[in-house]
């Protein structure tokens, strides 16, 4: 009988239950392994407060799994040693997973296929709502271009969320290992909380919340106006596409949901759904940003390590390793700067908006590569992921897929008037600036006294590193005009 091979999933990305195409079609098999695979690699490059979310996640992974009678089997090593292993001794008809489209995944599920031999490793799905290569020019070719990307994305849409059903499968055990144990957390650091039920709750909260003016507070961090839903997508615990059918589902006349919940939606075929909240055009189009990057890495996989566009392989860093740790500890001088940093080491997450502005900082103020920059950021943020962030950094720093000039350097005094009207962002994380008020709080060293005691002058003076940046960048890329400033 066909039902009664043995099947492992094999959890990377896509650490939940629902909405799992993988797991819809290693149930299809017969019983089923949930296995995770605790690869010291995929460790190296992620600070104390990624690992320790991934360790929360997988525990409430396992609790999830409990429920249904199982429990997730964990085994630690290579996976092209491990998964292997695992698969013999459960004699395995096959190995499912949801498909990694990232340079070490793509690699490390290449050595996984030739070690399994005759077992096949069935890709079913990805952490996408449409897979990198997907969407296309007409020429066939990726899109270099976010725009593009973007009207092309919607046009062609996505299936709808897959009918998992946990209470569906039947599970089989194998003895695994103890989850490692959390490793130590700076004092102070707080952690969101972790696993799928985490995510849905915050889905629910956001669109229910702050969706409907997500499209003017998106950019301020003094507000609660984002999904936070970031460090949930990195690793699965819910699918981009499960949002995505949710933010379909018309909103009554009385302006009430129809009892929708995440996972319930009729699939988002294409465009806008009548009646679609407010906000969720604006929070479609961030999600795309995330499809965008992982196309671009997927397509160009050396784009993580170096600029996208190779003229700027020639720009000259300076490393000035005061600069570096006054940035990094958040003690620039600028106060908007400083916050987004101190937010950095004290949530593992940092605003959208300031973390255009401290890479900005970084790149265009202290010209030091923007590599280091990535590199310390997927150090400590928990939604660490190697497209969005080195995408994000590349499009700060001008080196990256965007078609708009190098010379946008964000001036760090008038983005906080911008974006933090009242201060309120910049006093929350830099406690010595808290009796500061709007406007003095933006440029602490103009105050009458200078800056209160405890807090840095400016380390460098904007307007000259600007002018030097364009200077620098204009030698690389002859023939750019002169910048404006957002
Ligand atoms: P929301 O505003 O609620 O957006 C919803 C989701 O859309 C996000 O969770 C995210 O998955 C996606 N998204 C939103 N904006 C972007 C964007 N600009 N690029 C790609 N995806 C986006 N995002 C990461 O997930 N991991 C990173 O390592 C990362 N590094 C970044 C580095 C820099 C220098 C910059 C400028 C941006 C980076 N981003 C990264 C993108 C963005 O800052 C975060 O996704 C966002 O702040 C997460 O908060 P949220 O979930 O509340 O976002």
């Amino acid at each position: 009988m066909a039902g009664a091979v043995p099947a492992v999933l094999w959890l990377r990305r896509d650490l939940r239950l629902g909405d799992h195409p993988a797991l819809l079609a290693a149930g299809r098999d017969g019983p089923v392994l949930p296995l995770f695979v605790w690869d010291p690699a995929l460790q190296r490059a992620a600070g104390a407060s990624r690992v320790a979310f991934l360790v929360r996640t997988l525990r409430a992974l396992d609790e999830d799994l409990r429920r249904h009678g199982t429990r997730l089997c964990v085994r630690t090593g290579r996976p092209e040693q491990v998964v292997p292993a695992v698969a013999r001794e459960l004699g395995a008809g096959a190995v499912h997973v949801s498909k990694d489209f990232g340079p070490y995944g793509a690699g490390r599920d290449r050595r996984v296929a030739a070690a399994l031999g005759m077992v096949p490793l069935v890709p079913t799905g990805s952490p996408y709502a449409v897979s990198p290569g997907q969407v296309r020019t007409g020429a066939g070719e990726p899109y270099r271009v976010y725009s593009a990307f973007a009207r092309a994305w919607r046009a062609r849409g996505w299936p709808p969320p897959a009918p998992s059903d946990p209470a569906a499968v039947r599970w089989v055990e194998l003895a695994g290992e103890d989850l490692p144990a959390e490793p130590a957390l700076p004092e102070g650091l707080r952690l969101p909380a972790a696993g799928e039920r985490a995510a849905l709750d915050a889905w629910r909260r956001f669109r229910d919340g702050a969706l409907a003016a997500y499209a003017e507070d998106r950019d301020r961090p003094d507000l609660e106006g984002t999904s936070r839903l970031s460090a949930h997508l990195r690793w699965g615990t819910v699918h981009p596409r499960t949002l995505l059918a949710d933010l379909e589902l018309d909103i009554g006349a009385d302006g009430r949901r129809p009892g929708a919940r995440p996972g319930a939606g009729r699939g988002a075929p294409t465009g806008a759904g009548r009646g679609a909240p407010p906000g969720a055009d604006r929070f479609r189009a961030e999600l795309a940003w995330r499809e965008f990057y992982a196309a671009v890495l997927a397509a160009w996989p050396a784009s993580a390590r170096s600029s996208f566009q190779p003229r700027f392989a020639n720009l000259v860093w300076d490393d000035d390793p005061d600069h570096w740790r006054a940035w990094a500890e958040g003690r620039t001088g600028y106060p908007l700067v400083d916050a987004g940093m101190r937010q950095l080491l004290g949530e593992g997450w940092m605003h959208n908006r300031v973390r255009m502005v401290t890479a900005s900082f970084l790149v265009k103020d202290l010209h030091q590569d923007w590599r280091r920059g990535a590199r310390h950021f997927m150090a400590h943020l928990v939604d660490g992921d190697l497209a969005s962030n080195q995408h994000g950094w590349q499009w700060t720093a001008g080196t990256g897929t965007d078609a708009a000039p190098y010379h946008r350097i964000l001036n760090p005094v008038t983005q906080a008037r911008r974006f933090d009207p009242d201060g309120t962002y910049v006093r929350r994380w830099v406690p010595e600036l808290r009796d500061l008020p709007a406007p003095a709080v933006f440029e602490p060293w103009r105050a009458p006294a200078g800056p209160p005691a405890g807090y840095p002058e400016p380390i460098v003076d904007h307007a000259a590193e600007r002018a030097r940046a364009l200077e620098a960048y204009g030698r690389v890329s002859p023939g750019a005009g002169n910048g404006s400033q957002p």
